[in-house]
């Protein structure tokens, strides 16, 4: 059986600890979609980890840790985690990356913070990955697949043929020096060595895992309002974050989907530019952020403060619809148990309506908060196991945050640990 973990807001709703807790009931974890450029945080018997690339299955022995078609593949970079974690004692794990999937080139890097650079002001906010020019370019055609690697003269001309469009922009707009085809072709036989233990006809080996009833786990990175399609756009990212499109980046059939868990965090918080209507700033903020999450809200790749607010119900009911949510993980309620009051944003007023749908860009960037204040719990919750030991006002917040979602709450994580959870 399949299932996915995805987000329903604006990434780090804290997938990686859901993903490493329901990693231990599967026989495969992919990831599908997205790059180097987001992170997870997984907290867990062997240490802290802050894993880019590789699947929050790679604790489990009992795990094979795929790295689908639908990436972006840095391989220098999962090369690195792989020894960094076995290094900090985890054994090592069972990996295959996609023939398919394609590889971050080594100028997508350079493209992307020269376009950010001459953005300056008005940029996006990227983490400077390459993810934005290495998209643009699997889907202009110009990419560089990982099975081009084992056949050296096509790759050759293959670098000979794209180089002249790059060289254009990199002298013409970047002011750049231009590519070295020698140099990259020598690059791409280091990744080869990195990447040649791992190769594998990906879909093909789902489609006899699915046969077998082997349990999957697809694992999303960020949340749906960065997606392409769905999300703010243009803030977004550049692939898809929804779980219909882990059918496409792993190579699966869509109906083989069943279950979708949406992780919700029980707060806002963002990365990047873009609109967040329930924002909040000043100390009010700063006092959030630093109690947030496991020792305080800062981008797990870049170490950048991240952007707080309260909880969003028309965002979260958005991204929990586009998701196609079974059910819902409400995540790091733990962190609100110092609040009096807590501030629940359950409209959106736009020209003098208020909206519970969440809108379209243009119109996002009108919106005010429709605010209900509930009654805080004034505790820590941490090591409660049962719903029913939860303190009064904090279910009632479980219990509003669900009714205006529209989806179920069914897991609810009350610190960073693997056992940290309530099971509904
Ligand atoms: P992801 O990208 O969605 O996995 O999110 P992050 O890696 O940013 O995870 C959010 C942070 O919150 C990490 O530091 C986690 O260890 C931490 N975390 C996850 N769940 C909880 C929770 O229930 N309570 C607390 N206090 N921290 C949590």
């Amino acid at each position: 059986m399949v299932n996915a973990i995805v987000g329903a807001n604006w990434g780090d709703e804290g997938k990686g600890k859901i993903t490493d807790m329901l990693a231990r009931e599967s026989d495969i974890v992919i990831r599908f979609q997205g790059g180097a450029n987001a992170g997870h945080t997984i907290v867990n018997d062997y240490g802290k980890f802050a894993l880019h690339t590789l699947p929050s299955g790679v604790f489990y022995d009992h795990t094979t840790n795929i790295i689908g078609n639908g990436v972006a593949l840095n391989i220098p970079v999962l090369f690195n985690e792989i020894e960094q974690i076995v290094s900090q004692g985890v054994p090592r794990p069972k990996i295959l990356v996609s023939d398919r999937a394609q590889m971050v080139m080594p100028y997508h890097i350079l493209f992307d913070e020269y376009e950010e650079e001459r953005l300056g002001k008005s940029s996006f906010g990227s983490t400077k990955s390459g993810i934005a020019p290495f998209y643009s370019d699997k889907y202009a055609k110009l990419g560089f697949q990982v099975q081009e690697l084992f056949d050296e003269k096509a790759l050759r001309a293959h670098l000979e043929r794209i180089a002249p469009q790059k060289n254009v922009i990199l002298e013409h707009l970047y002011h750049k020096p231009s590519l070295d085809i020698d140099e990259l072709f020598n690059t791409l036989m280091e990744y080869k060595k990195m990447v040649e233990p791992y190769v594998c006809d990906v879909s093909l080996y789902l489609a006899n895992a699915i046969k077998e009833g082997k349990d999957i786990l697809l694992e999303g990175q960020l949340g749906t309002l960065k997606d392409p399609d769905h999300g703010i756009y243009p803030m977004v990212t550049s692939s898809s974050t929804l779980a219909a499109y882990g059918a496409i980046g792993a190579g699966i059939p869509p109906y083989e989907i069943k279950g979708i868990v949406t992780v919700c965090k029980a707060y806002s918080s963002a990365v990047g530019a873009g609109a967040f209507v329930s924002e909040i700033f000043g100390e009010e903020a700063d006092e959030l952020r630093r109690r947030g999450g496991d020792g305080g809200e800062y981008g797990a790749t870049t170490g950048r403060p991240r952007r707080m607010g309260w909880f969003d119900c028309v965002a979260s009911k958005y991204g929990c619809r586009l998701q196609g949510t079974t059910e819902v993980a409400f995540t790091v309620l733990d962190v609100l148990g110092y609040l009096d009051k807590i501030p629940v944003c359950v409209g959106y007023e736009i020209d003098g309506e208020v909206t519970t749908d969440f809108p379209v860009t243009t119109k996002l960037e009108k919106a005010k908060p429709v605010y209900e204040v509930l009654d805080g719990w004034k505790c820590d919750i941490r090591g409660i196991k049962n719903y029913s030991d939860l303190p009064e006002n904090c279910r009632k917040y479980i219990e509003f945050c669900e009714e205006h979602i529209g989806y179920p709450i069914k897991m609810i994580s009350n610190g960073p640990k693997r056992d940290d959870i309530i099971i509904r």
